[in-house]
């Protein structure tokens, strides 16, 4: 691969918890270990989703080791965004106790806005301290002004995820993807690439994510999982370390 990343993390993956995902944590990890990476994020879906997790999930999550097979495991969710006003499904208590937090829009959950309702949303979430990264925000249910939105992510320290399984759900996604990654270059908004694998076998697995950052020019230090030394800076940000 021309395009020089060394991947040190992939902090969007699902576990057994969530229904529609078929691996373990540890089985994850192992996956993790075996493609050299040193850190994945435990993010099963939050409690406003049918298939999620017991909230009991996510506040015995502080059970599991720092590290499984040598990899550091972050305790975290991918939060649902449940209305336009931005109110995520997990109570703030919880949020506050786990060490990785997604903030994604998600069929089933919220209805299909306009982009005036979805720009709404994003921005009031911008604004909430308790949200580490944007959850594949290229799904064309919920197109936002990404012009607008994207530098106020930069402004409040949001990290914007590109995400390999929405990337390449539809071409329209692709194609948001690209602009969403676009504005992040210009605006110098850091970005993190995941998998969010729901098998342990696509874990840090991004083929399109690469292709595209390259096809752009991305600036590598602008990829938080990108090197060991950028992802270290970020867990430094949190108070956190490998
Ligand atoms: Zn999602
Ligand atoms: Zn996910």
């Amino acid at each position: 691969m021309s395009y020089s990343l060394s991947i040190a993390a992939d902090l969007h993956c699902h576990t057994v918890a969530s229904d529609h995902a078929y691996s373990t944590v540890t089985e994850l990890a192992q996956a993790a270990a075996a493609r050299g990476l040193l850190a994945i994020g435990c993010t099963d879906h939050g409690v406003g989703i049918s298939d999620s997790p017991h909230i009991w999930h996510f506040e015995n999550l502080h059970i599991l080791p720092d590290h499984i097979a040598g990899v550091r495991v972050l305790q975290g969710v991918e939060a649902n965004v449940m209305d336009y006003t931005g109110a995520l499904d997990m109570p703030d208590s919880v949020l506050d106790r786990l060490q990785v937090v997604i903030a994604s829009m998600h069929r089933g959950v919220l209805r299909e806005g306009t982009e005036e309702e979805a720009t709404a949303a994003w921005l009031a979430i911008a604004e909430n301290p308790r949200v580490d990264m944007i959850g594949h925000s290229g799904t064309p249910a919920y197109r936002y002004d990404y012009e607008r939105v994207i530098p106020v992510f930069g402004k409040t320290g949001k990290i914007v995820e590109i995400n390999d399984n929405t990337f390449g759900a539809r071409s329209s996604s692709a194609e948001n993807c690209r602009t969403i990654a676009a504005l992040c270059k210009k605006y110098r908004v850091r970005v993190m690439i995941n998998s969010d694998a729901h098998y342990h076998e696509q874990v840090g697995r991004f083929p399109r994510c690469l292709r595209m950052l390259e096809e752009l020019d991305f600036p590598p230090e602008l990829v938080v999982n990108g090197s060991r030394e950028n992802f270290e800076r970020f867990l430094s940000e949190k108070g956190l370390s490998l």
